[in-house]
């Protein structure tokens, strides 16, 4: 679909992942209609969010803790398919049932002040459709300014937008001396799509996350040899992580948002859960670590104290950092490089939230912000009292 002019909706929602998902079935909950009242967009060719992407050997068995979305559940999974496409069928399964027409693939390019437009820009206002009962008392909102959403497929103005655009496309590389030098592959674990291509290799993984972990495990078997570097020392945890683990874990990370701090990884939290596999890899030497090392050479790596590891591959498991340029015309950013919230709203604008952003970057939290946002959004935009509903109750009215 391409628009001329701007088009004009009340919310927009950036991102089909598990967070844009649940923030667009709740506002058809709150009485939104897609294509109508708000649009999702996406700009990954699938349904699926990041999940699509993620390595083939990232069977579904390997994935713990992952939340439905509301109203639907997902059942009935072959454990041992790869994730990706277990989750992207049931993405897919979702967005149909709920009819939530998620625009893909389209990239949004900037979010910016309506206000803030060059004069050639300046908006020629097209309404969608009937915009109905819920507009009807927005007027007093914020003196009717609006975001201006550029994208791929043309600009749209909303009254509110929900972001929820994940981490996936902002892999963290991290500067290391002699990178430019070492004469092997360097790559990052979004780059990862199984063990084969490390074949005979002597390889060294970087990070002391999941990704890591999982990645390192699996190249073991078939590498010549690796080694694992890790900034700080990996912390194992023991025993189930419970509800209680996981608020304190969501509290944490809440507290450096409340700082105007960029939210921690969830490993960095939570640590690293004592599997099967982790034991087996501790006790065979596999997941011995070293701290990280001084610089790169031209074969290999070299630490402070000496010591050097001869390598063909520097695998960087390094995580992901949010995924937010497109907002930057917005100057949401606090000094100390965070974006302070409460709730999902931003701080320094109330029309804008983050969804599956610091505290609610897991698929549970995903649900729980896109629920917030939605009401909230709602409560704003028509001065309600916010509407209490069940979610199966809305699954029930909603499914086709
Ligand atoms: C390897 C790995 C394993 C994980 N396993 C688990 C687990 O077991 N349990 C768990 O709870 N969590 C897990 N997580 C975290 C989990 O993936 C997330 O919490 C959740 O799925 C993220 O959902 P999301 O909707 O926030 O983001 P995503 O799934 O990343 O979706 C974001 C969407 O936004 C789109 N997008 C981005 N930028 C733009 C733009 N400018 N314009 C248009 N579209 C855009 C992307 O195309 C994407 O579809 C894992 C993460 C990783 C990396």
């Amino acid at each position: 679909m391409n628009y001329t002019g701007v088009r004009e909706v009340e919310v927009v929602v950036v991102g089909a992942g598990q967070a844009g998902l649940a923030a667009a079935f709740h506002l058809r909950r709150v009485g939104y209609e897609p294509d109508r009242d708000f649009v999702v967009l996406d700009h990954s060719p699938r349904p699926g969010g990041a999940w699509q992407f993620r390595w083939p050997t990232l069977t579904y068995d390997k994935v713990h803790g992952m939340h439905a979305l509301p109203g639907m559940g997902l059942t009935g999974a072959d454990p041992r398919r790869p994730s990706s496409e277990v989750i992207g069928g049931y993405f897919d399964d979702y967005e149909r049932t709920f009819g939530l027409r998620v625009h893909r693939p389209v990239s949004v390019t900037a979010v910016r002040e309506e206000g803030g437009l060059p004069p050639w820009k300046k908006p020629v206002v097209a309404r969608a459709g009937s915009v109905g009962a819920l507009t009807e008392s927005v007027g007093a909102l914020e003196g009717e300014r609006r975001l201006l959403v550029e994208t791929s497929e043309g600009d749209y103005a909303a009254r509110a937008l929900i972001n929820a655009t994940g981490t996936w496309d902002r892999p963290f590389w991290p500067r290391i001396p002699g990178q430019e030098v070492f004469g092997g592959r360097q790559l990052h674990s979004a780059q990862y799509r199984g063990p084969e291509a490390f074949r005979a290799a002597r390889v060294v993984v970087v990070g002391g996350g999941t990704s890591a972990v999982q990645q390192l495990l699996e190249i073991a078997p078939v590498a010549a040899a690796t080694t694992w570097v890790t900034r700080r020392p990996p912390v194992f945890r023991e025993g189930p992580f419970g509800e209680e683990q996981g608020r304190a874990a969501v509290a944490l990370v809440e507290e450096r948002v409340r700082q105007g701090l960029p939210p921690r990884s969830v490993v960095s939290v939570t640590g690293l859960p004592m599997t099967e596999a982790i034991r087996r890899g501790r006790e065979s030497g596999v997941l011995d670590r070293l701290p990280l090392f001084e610089r790169l050479t031209p074969t290999g790596a070299v630490w402070g104290d000496g010591r050097t590891v001869e390598a063909d591959v520097i695998l960087y498991a390094t995580g992901f950092r949010p995924a937010l340029d497109h907002l930057a015309p917005l100057r949401l950013r606090e000094p100390g490089g965070g974006i302070r919230m409460e709730g999902t709203r931003t701080l320094r604008d109330a029309r804008v939230h983050l969804v599956g952003y610091g505290p609610s970057a897991s698929t549970i939290g995903a649900n729980r912000a896109g629920r917030a946002a939605a009401v909230s959004i709602r409560g704003m935009l028509t001065e309600d009292s916010q509407p209490a509903y069940e979610e199966t109750e809305l699954a029930g009215s909603l499914a086709s």
